[in-house]
């Protein structure tokens, strides 16, 4: 699926470490590929691409330590802009009672989604009053009145009338009347956008001036979805778009394309067929699950806090001088226990599923991390700043010390050598670009 192509094409850039402009391009051309094969629209995938490649070969982004880490966060915002930008929240009327057309093709999830939306307004505290305007099948209205049962909302019904706006102008007396403060208008749907729906969602329109027209698109007809919103937004002009069946295997293509082809944001998405399943369409939210991130981009943004500068600076002075001691190595153990540990940024990492976060034994490691912290605080303030020190002997009193084996020391030693290596490399990006081992 999108995520995990993108995320291959990610993985490629990380293994890479030093970035030239055809691993960029590279990169980009699969990027490109993903998009298309979740439907995502032909011109919205070229701009995106076009836009996301100026943006990488940026020098700031080349010349980065993390060049990868840089790339994901402009996709990341590129793809939270593509769906974003403009207000998606619902629009409610000053007047205090809100009127909130729903339309659509037919089987989109209408009806459904008025159920939901309901039961949302609901917890927010309003008054919502439903009306059933789809004339067409007795059904239709039998079918909203169970919804509203079921989500505790009176609804306005009309069977003998064969005139939906007046119908929906009667109700929103009526709820007006009876104290509710939002009225929300169910309509009927065709298998596709015809001049006589249109007409008469336009008449409807009219009448009751919705404050709010909300069109329901279902994801899994990818960009049908999208071209027929462009069609509604046309012809009658909509507020925003509610995106159902996102629980479903959509490739993902609608939602990304719908906000740049229609320019109408998507306000609420549909998760399932239950009453509780709408929520609030986030841009930022959808990007990081698009990219299977998780929570990485919460993380980046938390090492690039917890770094202190100051003290990097003097990390880098001490290397000069060739004096990464232990008490250091402690301190760069500090830094990732100050961003929550090792479990937290297991957990924040990309591409780690469910399962593979079973199969690391984070109480293990965590344990392992004050083991270490043991064994530096039982080694005497010399030892810990001139590691060369531990000859056997006192290898052998600081394990008594700190109740662990010999070899435990020995260990620590050597991932202690490792690290000063590493960050002797990291402190100096030419001897980095030197060394293949740190690249990524
Ligand atoms: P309408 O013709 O536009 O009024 O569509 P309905 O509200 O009758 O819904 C058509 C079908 O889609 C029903 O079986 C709904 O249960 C289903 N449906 C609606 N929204 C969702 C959703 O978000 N997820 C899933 N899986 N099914 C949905
Ligand atoms: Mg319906």
């Amino acid at each position: 699926n999108l995520s995990d192509k993108l995320q291959s094409a990610f993985k490629k850039l990380k293994g890479k470490g030093v970035l030239t402009e055809a691993d960029i391009n590279d990169a980009m051309r699969e990027v490109k590929l993903a998009l298309l094969e979740a439907d995502v629209n032909f011109k919205v995938v070229k701009e995106f691409v076009n836009d996301v490649k100026e943006k990488c070969l940026g020098s700031e982004v080349l010349e980065s330590l993390t060049p990868a880490q840089q790339i994901i966060k402009i996709v990341n915002q590129e793809l939270v802009d593509l769906m974003g930008g403009t207000n998606s929240k619902l629009t409610y009327s000053p007047s205090g009672f809100t009127t909130i057309m729903m339309v659509g093709l037919q089987g989109t999830g209408k009806t459904t989604t008025c159920g939901k939306l309901a039961n949302y307004l609901k917890q927010s505290g309003k008054k919502p009053m439903l009306c059933a305007c789809d004339i067409y099948r007795p059904a239709a209205i039998d079918q909203l009145e169970v919804v509203g049962k079921s989500v505790n909302t009176p609804v306005f019904t009309k069977r003998d009338s064969r005139e939906p706006a007046k119908i929906a102008l009667e109700a929103k007396r009526e709820a007006e009347k009876k104290g509710f403060d939002v009225l929300i208008v169910d309509t009927a749907g065709r298998l596709q956008i015809d001049e006589a729906l249109m007409d008469e969602l336009v008449d409807i329109k009219g009448t009751v001036k919705p404050h709010e027209i909300l069109l329901v698109v279902d994801a899994l007809t990818g960009q049908d979805a999208v071209n027929v919103a462009k069609g509604f937004n046309e012809k009658l002009g909509v507020d925003g778009i509610v995106m159902t069946k996102m629980d479903g295997d959509s490739r993902g293509g609608a939602a990304l394309s719908a906000k740049k082809v229609t320019g109408k944001p998507i306000k609420f998405m549909g998760m399932g067929e239950k009453f509780d399943a709408l929520e609030p369409f986030h841009p930022e939210r959808m990007a990081s699950r698009i990219l299977g991130m998780g929570d990485m981009l919460s993380l980046i943004e938390k090492a690039e806090a917890s770094f202190d500068q100051e003290k990097a600076e003097k990390l880098e002075k001490k290397l000069k001088k060739n004096q990464f001691t232990l008490e250091d190595f402690l301190d760069q153990m500090g830094q990732v226990k100050s961003m929550g540990g090792v479990g937290k940024i297991l957990e924040m990492m990309p591409g780690m599923s469910p399962a593979q976060m079973k199969g690391v034994d984070l109480a293990e490691s965590e344990k392992e991390f004050r083991q270490m912290e043991a064994i530096i605080q039982s080694m005497t303030r010399e030892e810990r700043q001139e590691p060369n020190l531990l000859n056997a002997s006192r290898r052998k009193r600081i394990a008594a010390g700190c109740g662990q084996p010999v070899s435990k020391i020995n260990n620590l030693i050597k991932r202690y050598e490792e690290t000063k290596k590493m960050v002797k490399q990291f402190s100096n990006p030419k001897a980095m670009k030197r060394n293949k081992m740190f690249r990524g």
